[in-house]
């Protein structure tokens, strides 16, 4: 195995292959404080890319209530299970990756999932206390919370698929970093359904290859945002590029709300992919919770989150959400507006940062009308 290194566990790593980072990577913000479970964003990612024949089971974008709902099931506990006690307190992470607990002969210590895991796409759905009756697989008693968790492929900078497929089917774009399956290559092995730690390749029955999210490849191609990012109800997700830490540009809202104020965590950092989804954790689940999850520094992510309207450039990052359908590339805060450019640099949006209040006469001369205000 290679050493690279991983910045997300602040140390170097084994890994299958050298590492060699994309020149631009793919990246998306998503924040749990907002998303409602609507599932708009399942639905545009299932019509746009998976409603074949084999395709049928597969949610590429999945929403899964936590801490009981796992699409497939049990996904994440299992292999936290595997891979043993892990302390994610620290800056630097000493416990095993998934690459260096992988077993004997193997590049990545995995599971492959029963087919009947993949049954329920949200099985414990709204369920904040673990009553439901089919199909429960953590039955952990706790205080009561839960909150949504929406999830795409990572694309990730050290992807466990890509390490564990043996024909060499999987690549990582250099241009920006997307991880796709060569339908050609792929002979349906599944190693890499087994390899991946978050469960986001799928085996089609029907064409007997492995399928997974592209990325909406075409449309980042044209300077547009992925489908389950603009068509987001809530507004929870922004998709663009992300930088290393020591390239961090302060005009970019992605390196913003990550590498500066340092709210956007990856999800589960210890398997050592280095994940790009990044997730504003949700501030009223306990932080003991979200520190296996999202790995260290949540608390102060919370902490600075919830002050975010004393941060004039975290606040205008943030506004920027669903603001338009192309990928921001930089953004600047003037006064009390948030303004967001492309790579060339031309205007895409421009978001007052305080909803500007009205407040009308109660009784109306010229028109002779009583009004209501609401707030
Ligand atoms: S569309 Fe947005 S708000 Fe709705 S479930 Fe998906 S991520 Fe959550
Ligand atoms: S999330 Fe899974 S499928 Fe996606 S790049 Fe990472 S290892 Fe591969």
């Amino acid at each position: 195995m290679a050493k690279v290194y991983n910045w997300q566990i602040g140390r170097e790593m084994e890994y299958p292959y050298e590492g060699a980072r994309p020149k631009k990577q793919f990246a998306m913000v998503m924040d749990l404080n907002k998303c409602i479970a609507c599932q708009t964003c399942t639905v545009a990612c299932k019509t746009t890319w998976t409603p074949g024949r084999g395709q049928e089971y597969m949610f590429w974008n999945n929403v899964e209530s936590k801490p009981y709902g796992f699409y497939p099931l049990g996904w994440d506990v299992k292999i936290l299970e595997k891979l043993g006690v892990q302390d994610v307190n620290g800056k630097v992470y000493h416990g095993k990756t998934l690459f260096e607990a992988a077993p004997e002969g193997e590049h990545v210590l995995g599971f492959l999932p029963d087919d009947m895991d993949y049954a329920h796409p949200n099985i414990g759905e709204d369920d904040s206390l673990g009553n439901m009756e089919q199909g429960a697989f953590l039955t952990l008693p706790h205080m009561q919370w839960m909150y949504y968790l929406p999830r795409i492929c990572n694309h990730c900078t050290y992807p466990a698929c890509l390490g564990s497929c043996p024909r060499q089917s999987i690549y990582k774009r250099p241009e920006d970093g997307i991880v796709l399956i060569d339908q050609t290559r792929c002979r349906g092995y599944r190693e890499c359904v087994k390899g991946c730690p978050y469960k986001k390749t799928f085996f089609n029955p029907m064409t007997r290859v492995s399928e997974k999210c592209v990325g909406c490849y075409p449309a980042v191609e044209q300077g547009r945002q992925t489908q389950c990012t603009i068509t987001c109800i809530g507004k929870i997700r922004m998709q663009g590029f992300i930088s290393t830490p020591d390239r961090a540009r302060a005009d970019s809202p992605i390196d913003y709300i990550v590498h500066i104020a340092k709210i956007g965590k990856p999800l589960y950092p210890q398997f050592g992919l280095e994940p790009n989804v990044y997730y504003i954790p949700p501030v009223h689940v306990p932080p003991a919770f979200l520190g296996q999850m999202f790995g260290n520094g949540v608390s102060e992510a919370i902490a600075t989150y919830r002050k975010a309207s004393g941060d004039k450039k975290l606040l205008g990052a943030l506004m920027l959400f669903g603001a338009t359908p192309q990928i921001i590339h930089h953004y600047k805060v003037e006064g009390n507006t948030s303004i967001g450019y492309d790579e060339k640099g031309q205007e895409l949006a421009r978001v007052p940062m305080k909803e500007p209040i009205q407040i009308r006469a109660a009784y109306d001369e010229k028109l002779k009308v009583h009004r209501s205000n609401t707030t």
